[in-house]
């Protein structure tokens, strides 16, 4: 239920060749063998210039023309990626720069305490290779072993219900999840959805897209490097993978698409309050819920995801399709699970499909591959050694009062809303003035009281890579499922790695979380200008709180329980507003190969990002003297960004969020400050007539 405005993907890359011919006209030609194909900006208002190598060095257009490359030329031009990396931008560079500061801290050994031992240690057990050549494939062995020899369902469900299946988090044919009850957000609720797809997306089990065809390749290379080193020969590794295709693509019928999922209109069938009696009798031949009491996870709670799923597993939980069960396990197991925590050579394999799958030419650094592995399973203990080393509260007390002042402007635009009724605009207000508001770094973990209770040793003291993360996803199960039937601490906040260049919306509570990573760079600096701060954490804290009243928050009340607070007649005049930039974005297309943006599925993000810009420029009208040239520049310099064209097009696949290029120039042209400050014109690329931008008005 967060909604992120930067989506940390892992993301690919492609090689991609260019010309340009003079600024009215481009030429692109993709090395793919294919014919070139000539492009011209008739059809394309901007180039694709989040990706790398579009924009040469010649191209300079006007700010009419162009504002993100005007803006971001010599930045754009000049980006390299790192070793590793797909992408490089300006959330990257303060994520490198947090990066390289970790890194030092977990080299230095004079740094004490319980965070810092667990941080230091797993961080050494990752990148002693002796010690992890010594344990060979030895885990990913013995699994094989126990899911092979299952021989009937009745085996497979006591696998399945086991306590150290579910406590060491091993993959299983469910997942499940405590939050918020979203039907009474004071208590936690345990969420029951699908299992996990391994092309991510069930609608790739229909049609396969090429970011799911570069995706299968890999998986299935992964796989078959993996399932040779615990024993099988080539054909014997090829049919596992089939059979546990088999099982992927029967499941995926019953799942919803990424695409559906996220719909607003699909929010509504995805909330299921149960109870145990009931899923027993939705689900007679899949005993989830007997799997689940068996795994100690009770709780008064129940929400299922996707009832439809649920039937799909009635179906397919047969003796018939045990084998391609066993084998989906199997590879999700062996293969996804432990190619990259085994020896170096798995290791090694591992990042040489990776790096082809994704044009990658150079290896990240082992210290940067052992960091985001660290990040990933210990972030508590690492967050805390970053806010006390790196975070002020004086800059929580100053975004704090920036907030403040944001949400006092937002008041003023709400109640000034005349399409609105009054009822709903005094709801709408309600809600603002209800909103929590969390900055930098919380006051309390989720782990504080236990945190103590989790040890990793060393390799002299016996400790493996592979305990060391059995004790973790221990110690996480223990974390979650003793908060069931238990009421929600809002001291803890959803999202605890506060150093994530990132900030979010939680509709499960109404609160708008700004971390300290985001606040660790470019975005808000205490001693730059107003413009300069507002352009860019004004708009993105501007951004997270319009998700409290777009098409998603409007379904969830003040104290974040799912019950709608519009009426009908205003929610469907919002509808109509939301729908005519939804088919606004639809007529652009932004990619050579005829790719519209998909204005249905990045509407909330869109409609965010609207609403950020309005209300700051709200605010600046009210700024005697506010420099609305530099505003805007840090509104398009913010988003700079370059990918891979691969990247990039997964991006446009998976990510909620408009390419980061449309977020700058799609956005400020629906305002006639910026037209007015750029003195734009019939006729230039970023101009929108007076009559268009009120026709788009959302707010
Ligand atoms: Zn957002």
């Amino acid at each position: 239920m967060k909604h992120k405005i930067f989506l940390a993907a892992a993301i690919l890359a492609i090689f991609a060749a260019f010309t340009a011919g003079g600024c009215g006209s481009y030429t692109s030609s993709l090395d793919s063998g294919q014919e070139s194909e000539q492009f011209t900006f008739a059809e394309y208002p901007w180039v694709n210039s989040n990706i790398i190598g579009r924009v040469p060095e010649s191209y300079r257009p006007s700010p009419q023309e162009d504002f993100y490359v005007w803006t971001n030329h010599d930045w754009i031009t000049s980006a390299a990626l790192k070793p590793g990396n797909i992408e490089t931008s300006g959330f990257s560079e303060i994520d490198d720069s947090i990066q390289a500061n970790l890194i030092a801290l977990m080299s230095d050994s004079s740094l004490q305490g319980h965070d810092a031992d667990l941080v230091r240690n797993l961080y050494a057990l990752w990148l002693d290779w002796d010690a992890r050549n010594s344990e060979g494939v030895k885990a990913a062995q013995n699994a094989f072993t126990v899911i092979s020899s299952l021989n009937s369902i009745d085996e497979l469900t006591a696998y399945l219900a086991s306590k150290d299946v579910n406590a060491k988090n091993r993959p299983s044919l469910f997942e499940v999840n405590v939050m918020a009850d979203m039907n009474d957000s004071e208590y936690y609720c345990l969420y029951i959805s699908p299992t996990a797809l391994r092309l991510e997306d069930s609608e790739e089990y229909k049609s396969l897209t090429e970011n799911g065809a570069r995706a299968k390749k890999a998986n299935d290379a992964k796989a078959s490097y993996m399932l040779q080193r615990v024993g099988c020969s080539e054909s014997e590794a090829q049919a596992i993978m089939d059979r546990a295709y088999n099982f992927e693509k029967a499941i995926a019928e019953y799942i919803m698409t990424r695409e559906e999922s996220r719909l607003p209109e699909n929010r509504a069938a995805q909330n299921n309050p149960v109870t145990y009696d009931q899923l027993r009798s939705m689900s007679p031949v899949f005993p989830i819920a007997d799997m689940l009491i068996s795994a100690d996870l009770v709780s008064d709670r129940l929400n299922l995801i996707l009832p439809k799923w649920l039937e799909g597993m009635n179906a397919l939980y047969t003796a018939s399709s045990l084998e391609d069960i066993k084998a989906y396990l199997i590879l999700r197991t062996v293969a996804d699970g432990y190619i990259s925590r085994s020896d170096e050579a798995a290791y090694r394999e591992a990042m040489k499909i990776s790096n082809e799958q994704n044009g990658i030419t150079e290896n990240a650094p082992d210290t940067e591959s052992a960091f985001t592995f660290v990040n990933d399973m210990l972030p508590k203990p690492l967050t805390r050694i970053f806010v006390n080393k790196f975070v002020s509260s004086e800059t929580k007390q100053d975004i704090t009062e920036i907030i403040q002042d944001i949400i006092a402007e937002y008041r003023i635009m709400l109640q000034g809303e005349e399409w609105l009724s009054e009822a709903t605009r005094a709801k709408a207000v309600e809600k603002l003035d209800a909103m929590k508001i969390n900055v930098a770094y919380p006051d309390k973990y989720s782990d504080s009281d236990t945190i103590n209770n989790l040890n990793i040793g060393t390799v002299s003291e016996g400790e493996t890579l592979v305990s060391a993360i059995e004790k973790i996803n221990m110690f996480n199960y223990e974390c979650y499922s003793s908060v069931l039937n238990t009421r929600v601490d809002r001291n803890i906040w959803a999202d605890e790695k506060v150093h994530q260049v990132n900030a979010y919306y939680n509709s499960l509570e109404n609160s708008i979380n700004i971390l300290a990573g985001i606040l660790s760079g470019d975005f808000y600096k205490p001693d730059a200008s107003r413009e300069e701060n507002l352009g860019g954490i004004g708009t993105f804290i501007g951004h997270e709180i319009s998700h409290a009243f777009d098409p998603n928050g409007a379904l969830y009340d003040k104290d974040g329980n799912l019950s709608s607070w519009w009426t009908d007649e205003d929610f469907a005049a919002f509808s109509a507003r939301v729908a005519r930039i939804i088919d606004h974005a639809n007529s652009i297309t932004i990619l050579e190969d005829g790719t519209k943006w998909n204005g249905s599925y990045t509407q909330t993000e869109t409609i965010a990002d609207i609403a950020a810009l309005k209300v700051i420029l709200n605010m600046a009208a009210k700024t005697e003297g506010f420099d609305y040239e530099k505003f805007f520049e840090v509104c398009a310099s913010k988003w700079k960004r370059v990918a891979t064209l691969e990247g990039i097009s997964y991006l446009i696949q998976a990510d909620v969020h408009p390419l980061n290029y449309l977020r700058a120039n799609a956005i400020v042209q629906l305002f006639e400050e910026f037209h007015e400050t750029y003195g734009t014109e019939s006729g230039d690329r970023m101009y929108l007539s007076p009559e268009k931008i009120k026709e788009l008005e959302v707010w």
